[in-house]
């Protein structure tokens, strides 16, 4: 079965320093802001939580923080509390995009600012800003993971002059298809491996190349593993290999390995490369062990730390600063972002990604 990552780790950014040294210095003498979360199932929102949580306490903000274990009513009724308890403004990463509508209107009667964290927000007016990270370019990164495995290019995306020809065997999955991030990761990621499917340099086996074929509702691993078994049965029991799967994110990763494994693939020659996202701890060490061939580190505390800026900018009625204007149309209006960069690891980075910038130890990733 399928192993949620679990609470464990967090040890990077939970730091205990909620000492009252604000002073009302930066005019932040209390008020409460209210920090939506979609799950804790998956580690990457604990930290996310937390680091939001300690940097707002730090600017002097009391903070009301709520995950929804993916269930949308919960999160509604959260938001509606918060709304209730007097927030002075929201931060909430979805759970489904489009339905926050009407809780939102709540907000925007009272006058709360919402920042949408992470995912952006659908079908609504009353979204003020977006922190989140380049979707678009963690899909090529995803793909880029891949075709480096495979020795097609490098890790920037170079054509390698000694690629093998192939054919490889590759499966696609895909997120959420409630999740807007899912369709600009899918995108990024099929844009890059087009060409080498068109070339015949990759082959998907089952045929499965659509969006809505690949899609993993809720980002749920056991959900991928039961769609990589049946697509091993269906497509691989002639003795043919997968030889690649694109995972968009370490949790659909961890429920494809383990169909693999069922199915009798061991790691080591023949084992396949596995894309992913996130950097979780046990996927970090799952790297390591050469099960998944690589993750996309995505540094929630400097995605907490754009979103504690822009809601305390907006609260001292400042402009936020954003760096894209262009990309993100909610459908209803282009929200405000600021996107950061992300970074492709693999087994021979993890230390100069991963650990010296301080998110894990090493004693974290070997233990
Ligand atoms: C996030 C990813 C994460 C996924 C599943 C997406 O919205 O951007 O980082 O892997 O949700 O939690």
């Amino acid at each position: 079965a399928v192993v949620a990552a679990g609470a464990l780790l967090l040890a990077g950014c939970s730091g205990t320093s909620n000492g009252d040294a604000t002073g009302g210095a930066s005019g932040g003498d209390g008020g409460l802001i209210g920090v939506a979360m979609p799950t804790k199932s998956s580690e990457r929102w604990i930290n996310d939580g937390n680091a939001v949580k300690e940097q707002l306490e730090k600017a002097g903000y009391t903070v009301d923080l709520q995950y929804a274990e993916d269930k949308i009513p919960t999160q509604v009724s959260q938001i509606e509390n918060m709304i209730t308890k007097g927030a002075k403004a929201l931060i909430i990463a979805s759970i489904d995009g489009t339905t926050l509508t009407s809780v939102l209107q709540e907000a925007a009667d009272n006058n709360i600012p919402v920042i949408a964290y992470d995912r952006l927000i659908r079908d609504s007016q009353n979204v003020n800003y977006y922190a989140s990270f380049d979707n678009y370019k963690v899909g090529v990164q995803q793909a880029t993971s891949v075709l480096n495995g495979l020795g097609l290019v490098d890790l920037e995306g170079k054509k390698k002059s000694d690629a093998p020809k192939g054919p490889f065997n590759i499966e696609l999955f895909a997120g959420s298809p409630d999740d807007n991030n899912a369709t600009f990761f899918w995108k990024g990621a099929v844009d890059t491996l087009d060409p080498y499917m068109k070339d015949g340099t990759l082959v998907v086996k089952s045929g499965q190349k659509e969006f809505q074929q690949a899609a993993t509702l809720r980002w749920d691993g056991e959900a991928a593993q039961s769609r990589m078994e049946d697509i091993l049965t269906a497509n691989y029991s002639d003795g043919s290999k997968v030889n690649a799967v694109l995972s968009p994110y370490d949790g659909i990763s961890r429920g494809i390995i383990s169909a693999l494994t069922d199915a009798g693939y061991t790691v080591g020659a023949g084992w396949p490369i596995i894309s992913g996202q996130d950097a979780e701890l046990d996927s970090v060490k799952a790297i390591n062990r050469g099960e998944q061939f690589a993750t996309i580190f995505k540094d929630t505390r400097k995605l907490a730390e754009v979103a504690v800026d822009m809601a305390t900018a907006i609260l001292q009625g400042k402009e936020p600063e954003v760096n894209n204007t262009t990309d993100y149309n909610n459908g209803v209006k282009v929200v405000p972002s600021y996107l950061l960069e992300s970074q492709i690891v693999v087994k021979d980075n993890i230390k100069d990604t991963l650990v010296s910038s301080g998110y894990y130890t090493e004693a974290e990733i070997t233990g």
